[in-house]
């Protein structure tokens, strides 16, 4: 639910208005475009609104250094901590390129009404077999046209 800061905020806070909860696992591209879309302006334009100098959410999501996460996380009222978290910060550099591009798989556990549908973590990463959330195994988007060569492994 958004929640709202007290009015005593100050002016010249970049604090936004209206906050969203995030959902668990949710990765921070995700959460910047449900702003984006709360707001009805274009996600990179909420980024840039945030961080004028960072080119992608993609690249947000994979690039920010430690003082990029600080004012992401004060303008979104949360502790920088948390935001590190809905990156891939804690993938290591050397597997960050097996990072899918696109959301590859999903589980039936989050994929409620949501509207827009958060995207998660886990959904990019296409070593985990199993959801996070509930430990069910993830679905592979796409289905039968794209193998998994995980798929001997289930029953
Ligand atoms: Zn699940």
């Amino acid at each position: 639910m958004p929640r709202q800061p007290s009015h005593d905020a100050g002016t010249s806070s970049r604090q936004l208005p209206v906050i969203l909860a995030p959902h668990a696992d949710e990765l921070l591209s995700s959460w910047i475009s449900r702003h984006a879309s709360f707001y009805a302006i274009p996600p990179l334009g909420m980024l840039r609104h945030c961080l004028p100098e960072v080119s992608s959410l993609r690249s947000a999501d994979r690039n920010l250094t430690a003082t990029q996460v600080t004012r992401l996380a004060g303008i979104f009222s949360t502790e920088p901590a948390t935001l590190r978290r809905m990156t891939f910060s804690n993938v290591a550099p050397a597997s960050r390129r097996l990072i899918a591009a696109r959301p590859l798989q999903s589980c039936a556990c989050h994929s409620g009404d949501h509207e827009p549908r958060p995207l998660l973590r886990s959904q990019f990463l296409g070593w985990r077999i199993t959801c996070p959330l509930c430990g069910d195994l993830l679905e592979r988007a796409g289905g039968h046209d794209r193998p998994s060569p995980f798929d001997r492994y289930k029953g």
